[in-house]
C-alpha cells in the first residue's frame, strides 16, 4: 500500500487549516524528541511500505518422536511437487551462478571461508557447526521456529519405525513420498538436482540441504539426498552448490495467544481484511472464544436437541433472496443483535486468502485452530441426529447456500446445503466445502 506525498500533505494542511499553496516547510512529530522539519519543494514522494507479516507455510504432524513439524513444500515452490528455489549453503537469497566467486562466506575460494570454519586449513576458524538463524533461509523468510532441517531431523524423518519412504511419481513429478505410521500423514520431497556454477546437475536424484557442516571438511555441508533407488541423511554437498530447502518447524509448547482485550465478548477482530469484515472473537452463544455456544441447523436461530431432516421445516426459498439468508433467519443477527451476521461465502472466502495456514493450538484445555494469529475456532463437530461427527474439528455455517455457479470445482450434492469451512486435524492446510442444512453447526458472527 503506497501513498504519494501529494495526499499527505494535503492532509496534514487540512488538519492545520493551511492553505496548500501557502506551505513551504513540512514538520513531522515523532513520538519522542523534537519536530523535524522538511522543505516541501525538495521532497519527491513519501513512500508507506506494507508490513504484513509473511505467511507461514503450510505443514504436517508425522508423528515424529522430537515433534518437528515438515512444511509440505519447499522454499519458492507453490506446491509439493515443485522444487523451488535452491540456495547455496547458508544464503538467504537465490542467484543465476553457484561458485566460490559468488559464495557469501569465502573469500572467492574454499580454502578462504570467513564463517562456519572449524579448520584453519580452510580459512578463518570461529568454530561455527551449524546455521545461525540469520544465515538460515527458512528462518529469514518464515521467522522464528522454522529452520532448515538438521542432519538429525532428517534422519528421523526416513526412520523406517516412524515413516515408511517410497520413491514414486506424484502429478507427474518423481520425488521421495514419506508417511507416517502414526498419522498418516505423509510430504512429498520432489527432485530437482543441484546448481553448480550456471548449470543443473543430476535431475534424476533430489538434494536437500540441512544446517550442519560435514564436520572435519569444512567446505562441505551435509545433505540429504533422493536417488534413484535410494535415500540417504548422510551425504554432503560443495558449500558453493545450488539445493533445495524443505524447511521444518520446531515443536513448541502451545503459545499464548491474547485474543481479547477484556472479557466482555463479543470482540470484533480485525485481520486486516481488504473488505472491512471484523469476526467475532467467540460463537454465537459462547462465553469465550474456546467455548463452542449453540448449534444451529442452518437458517433456525434457536438450538435443538436433535438435527434430522425430518425436524428441519426451513424452506430456504423463502428464508433467503438469491442464495442468501435473510437477517430475521440469521441466527447471529437473530442471537447477538446487529451489525452482527452470519459470515457469506466471499467473506470465509476473503479469511481463507487471509490464512491459508491455521495453526492448532489449545486454550484453556479445548483443541482448536488459530487463524491469523487472531481468531480462534474451537473444536465442534455438527450435529446429526443427537450424535455428534467430527467431534475434533471446528466449523461453522455461512449465510450463503452452495450453488454449481458459484464453486464449479466442488462436488454437487444432491441434497441442498450451505458452505463451511473445512479443517483437518493436525493439518495446517484448509477448505471451503458445504453441508446439508439439516445438520447442528455453530456460528461464528462477522460485521463490518
Ligand atoms: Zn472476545
Amino acid at each position: 500500500m503506497k501513498q504519494t506525498i501529494t495526499l499527505l500533505v494535503t492532509a496534514l494542511l487540512m488538519m492545520a487549516g493551511v492553505q496548500t499553496a501557502q506551505a513551504q516547510k513540512m514538520k513531522i512529530y515523532f513520538t519522542s524528541g523534537e519536530p523535524v522539519g522538511y522543505d516541501i519543494q525538495k521532497i519527491d514522494r513519501i513512500e508507506f511500505e506494507e508490513a504484513l507479516p509473511v505467511e507461514e507455510p503450510e505443514y504436517v504432524d508425522l508423528g515424529l518422536p522430537s515433534g518437528t513439524l515438515w512444511a509440505t513444500c519447499n522454499i519458492g515452490s507453490s506446491g509439493p511437487e515443485e522444487v523451488g528455489n535452491f540456495y547455496a549453503w547458508g544464503e538467504t537469497e537465490t542467484k543465476d551462478t553457484y561458485s566460490w566467486a559468488t559464495y557469501q562466506f569465502c573469500n572467492g575460494s574454499y580454502l578462504t571461508m570467513n564463517k562456519y570454519c572449524t579448520d584453519e586449513y580452510y580459512g578463518t576458524v570461529d568454530g561455527l557447526k551449524s546455521l545461525e538463524p540469520a544465515d538460515d533461509a527458512a528462518t529469514t523468510l518464515y521467522g522464528d521456529g522454522w529452520s532448515i532441517p538438521t542432519k538429525e531431523q532428517f534422519e528421523e524423518l526416513v526412520n523406517e519405525t516412524y515413516t515408511t519412504c517410497n520413491r514414486t511419481t506424484q502429478n507427474d513429478v518423481e520425488g521421495l513420498k514419506v508417511t507416517s505410521r502414526t498419522t498418516g500423514k505423509s510430504i512429498f520431497l520432489p527432485i530437482g538436482g543441484y546448481r553448480d556454477g550456471t548449470s543443473s546437475y543430476d535431475t534424476n536424484s533430489g538434494y536437500y540441504w540441512t544446517k550442519d557442516l560435514y564436520g572435519g571438511i569444512d567446505n562441505l555441508a551435509r545433505s540429504f539426498s533422493v536417488e534413484v533407488d535410494s535415500y540417504s541423511a548422510w551425504d554432503s554437498k560443495s558449500r558453493r552448490c545450488g539445493l533445495n530447502i524443505r524447511p521444518v518447524r520446531a515443536h513448541v509448547a502451545p503459545p499464548t495467544y491474547n485474543l481479547c482485550p477484556d472479557d466482555n465478548h463479543p470482540h470484533a477482530i480485525d485481520l486486516y481484511l481488504k473488505s472491512g469484515t471484523k469476526w467475532a472473537c467467540c460463537n454465537v452463544g459462547a462465553n469465550s472464544p474456546e467455548d463452542v455456544g449453540y448449534y444451529f441447523a442452518w437458517g433456525e436461530t434457536e438450538p435443538k436437541t436433535t438435527y434430522t431432516e425430518n425436524n428441519y421445516f426451513i424452506r430456504w426459498n423463502e428464508v433467503s433472496s438469491h442464495d442468501e439468508l435473510k437477517p430475521e433467519y440469521d441466527a447471529a443477527t437473530v442471537n447477538m443483535g446487529s451489525p452482527w451476521h452470519m459470515p457469506s461465502y466471499e467473506q470465509l472466502e476473503e479469511l481463507q486468502q487471509r490464512c491459508r495456514a491455521v495453526e492448532w493450538t489449545e486454550i484453556n484445555g479445548v483443541k482448536g485452530v488459530i487463524i491469523a494469529k487472531k481468531l480462534f475456532l474451537p473444536v465442534s463437530g455438527r450435529y446429526y441426529g443427537d450424535e455428534l461427527d467430527y467431534p475434533y474439528t471446528p466449523t461453522f455455517w455461512t449465510s450463503t447456500i452452495y450453488s454449481s455457479e458459484r464453486t464449479p470445482n466442488m462436488p454437487n450434492p444432491s441434497w441442498g446445503g450451505a458452505y463451511i469451512p473445512s479443517f483437518y486435524l493436525g493439518e495446517s492446510a484448509w477448505d471451503i466445502t458445504h453441508l446439508p442444512f439439516y445438520l447442528g453447526l455453530p456460528i461464528r458472527a462477522v460485521c463490518e
